[in-house]
């Protein structure tokens, strides 16, 4: 279990940088299928076919639509078995054997195997049962398959589905747009041509609508993109059953994050919280915010926009399953020497540059606390305790007493945190008192 965590984390990581890349390919190809319908409409409208070019007004909803299927289709394959392929280089099969005894000795049967994983695959005698997967340990009946296929099986065809459209990201593309109304764009067809507008005067009335389509294909694409790839990662990692304990949130740093979910990063969510500890109602699975809406500032969406952050599995403490005390002190021993380069957002807020804290907290807070510092504010300065941007008046009314409280409780979050991290990417778990937020 060593180091498991901080392998995945790794592969998380990198498989993270290619889902971006991934979603960006979407959002291009997204955009392009718009532009190629949007040409023909424009030619139809020179050649003064009104009924063509109303018809091709659909063309230009649709063909982001498919496009996008398509891209989050083949997400679903390719973010199945790269999450596969990073649990099974960095999770021992021996912690999932002993699993797999304590959980058929308990009586668990879904412990390893998520039901509703082994009821979708339809035939319910091809299913893998928990007596399958301890046959194929005690080797006396090896199934076909290697033991990593049974346990992440690829998804069948509805699962896939089920997957891809999750998301109400159909209705997205045309909502906020004209689009939405298609009488409204049809009109502007036929009357410019019949009142004999040039089709040059025609596109420029129809460009801010089919502009809005391109910019909400181009933003659905890419979060989506992101959507899936983590919700197909979250299924590999659930078969990993009681090995988890729950999960970490890592956001990507810099002046574009949500200040509420830079300041969350590193923050470990239970599936059975202790007092103190965050569950699972506050755990966001990006791109969505978590259901618990004290986790986010009054007002905005459920659906972060663009979010990059991702989850990682919560391994269980090796201490409480079977091992030597001889590894265990290996790893007390280690506990303090071992630091591995985790950063919060505290820190990189005091090695960005004067602009990029400005573009993150707001001029305007960023002057009136300078003001009332005398220098330079660090992030503790603007935020509260939930990890959300105080407001500019709030900021400006606090008194200096208040304030040194508010920024004293932020600053020993955040040394909790990085604590919290650089424990569980160097043992997998969170040694000792499991109390750290
Ligand atoms: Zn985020």
């Amino acid at each position: 279990m060593r180091q498991a965590n901080e392998r995945l984390a790794a592969h998380a990581h990198i498989r993270q940088v290619s889902v971006h890349n991934r979603a960006d390919v979407a959002a291009n190809a997204a955009e392009r299928a718009i532009r190629v319908a949007w040409n023909q409409l424009l030619r139809m409208i020179q050649a003064g076919r009104a009924d063509v070019a109303i018809l091709l007004l659909d063309e230009i909803r649709y063909a982001p639509m498919r496009t996008i299927l398509g891209h989050l289709k083949s997400l679903v394959k390719w973010g199945h078995a790269s999450a596969v392929k990073a649990v099974k280089a960095s999770v021992p099969l021996g912690s999932i054997k002993r699993k797999v005894k304590d959980g058929s000795q308990l009586g668990e049967s879904r412990l390893v195997i998520d039901d509703r994983r082994l009821s979708a695959v339809g035939d319910i005698s091809e299913a893998l049962t928990l007596t399958d997967i301890l046959a194929f340990f005690r080797g006396d009946e090896p199934p076909d398959q290697d033991i990593w296929s049974l346990l992440f099986p690829a998804f069948t065809p509805e699962q896939v589905d089920r997957v891809v459209f999750s998301g109400n990201w159909r209705d997205r593309i045309t909502a906020g747009t004209k689009l939405g109304d298609p009488g409204e764009l049809a009109r502007i067809i036929s009357a410019g041509l019949t009142f004999g507008k040039t089709h040059q005067e025609i596109a420029r009335d129809l460009k801010p609508h089919v502009q809005g389509v391109v910019a909400s294909a181009r933003r659905v694409a890419r979060t989506e993109c992101m959507r899936v790839a983590q919700d197909v990662q979250m299924q590999a990692h659930k078969q990993l059953g009681g090995l988890i304990i729950g999960w970490q949130v890592l956001a990507t740093l810099d002046q574009h994050s949500r200040p509420w979910h830079a300041h969350r990063n590193g923050q470990v969510y239970y599936l059975n919280p202790k007092p103190g500890q965050k569950g699972m109602k506050q755990r966001p699975t990006p791109p969505d915010e978590p259901m618990d809406p004290a986790e986010r500032p009054p007002g905005t969406s459920r659906t972060a926009w663009n979010c990059r952050c991702t989850l990682l599995p919560v391994l269980s403490d090796p201490s409480e399953e079977v091992l030597p005390q001889s590894a265990r002190k290996v790893l007390s021993d280690n506990a303090s020497s071992v630091v591995p380069d985790t950063l919060t957002m505290g820190q990189w807020f005091s090695r960005a540059p004067l602009r990029d804290q400005k573009t993150l907290v707001g001029v305007k807070r960023y002057n009136e606390l300078k003001a009332q510092l005398g220098e330079r504010p660090s992030w503790a300065h603007f935020i509260d305790a939930s990890g959300q941007l105080l407001p500019l008046d709030r900021l400006s009314n606090e008194t200096a007493r208040q304030r040194t409280v508010r920024v004293e409780t932020v600053r020993k979050q955040l040394a909790q945190r990085k604590t919290a991290q650089a424990q569980l990417v160097t043992f997998g778990f969170i040694p000792g008192k499991r109390n750290n937020s």
